[in-house]
């Protein structure tokens, strides 16, 4: 499957809609007692605290251009640990492919795919549940694999490439966040699309062939379709399923 086939309409033959969808609880809490780190904070030198502060600090990624930029702050600040993504089976393979470029560029850290091999038909759900229920089907195939290695490797915090302006969901990530059993390290929480792009640019990074066709946040097939004019940089996330969030970063089961 290619994205050319799944354009213009989502796979799953939902109607394409650029109407307002609903904000969720996303739990985003600053810890107090880190650094009280500007909004004009240098993102390595966050990444270096961190570092410091958290020696077995992990990082899980999809590969988008924050995810991309993120690895490549992290590469400067001395970041060797894992990178860590969920294959779900319906991954696109320019993403897959992304990955594999990554790996390559930065051979300092390991990245590590947890459920490899996933494919639709591999039983861990029915083919199409991302249809009928697309939280059931994230939470086995994408929370699940990453929840259960954290919990065998149990790291005091997490590398995370969110920004405010993704969504209005997450326009309140700080850059240290409070996560309970362990910290989330945010340190592109003030960049917009524009930075991120021009670094992008400036460094010549691996960035997903398919954000260059509107899809400025790819997630599994199925469930992402290029975003519109206008939209925010998430809208092509399971639009028209009244879902912003795949559970790993807000929700009940939020890592
Ligand atoms: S994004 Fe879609 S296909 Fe991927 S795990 Fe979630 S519901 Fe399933």
């Amino acid at each position: 499957m290619t994205a050319t086939e799944l354009r213009p309409a989502g796979k799953g033959g939902e109607a394409l809609t650029t109407e307002p969808r609903p904000v969720r609880e996303a739990g985003l809490h600053p810890d107090r007692t880190a650094p009280a780190f500007g909004p004009d904070a240098d993102p390595v030198g966050i990444i270096r605290w961190a570092l410091a502060a958290h020696p077995d600090l992990t990082m899980p990624s999809a590969f988008n251009l924050n995810g991309v930029v993120l690895l490549d702050l992290a590469a400067q600040a001395g970041y060797t640990g894992d990178v860590l993504f969920v294959d779900t089976g319906y991954h696109f393979p320019e993403t897959l492919a992304t990955r594999d470029r990554l790996a390559e560029r930065y051979p300092q850290m390991r990245f590590v795919t947890l459920n490899a091999g996933a494919t639709p038909d591999d039983g861990q759900t029915p083919e199409t549940l991302y249809a009928s229920d697309p939280d059931a089907c994230c939470a086995v195939r994408k929370v699940a694999p990453l929840q259960n290695h954290l919990k065998a490797t149990a790291p005091s915090a997490l590398l995370n490439a969110r920004s405010r302006e993704q969504t209005t969901d997450r326009a309140d990530i700080p850059f240290v966040e409070d996560g309970g059993s362990r910290r989330k390290i945010n340190p592109l929480a003030y960049w917009t699309r524009e930075r991120l792009e021009a670094y992008a640019e400036a460094h010549d990074l691996p960035v997903n062939p398919l954000y260059h066709d509107g899809f400025l946040s790819v997630g599994c097939w199925p469930c992402t379709r290029a975003v519109k004019p206008g939209e925010d940089s998430r809208a092509g996330r399971w639009a028209g399923k009244g879902k912003t969030e795949c559970g790993l970063w807000a929700g009940d089961n939020r890592l």
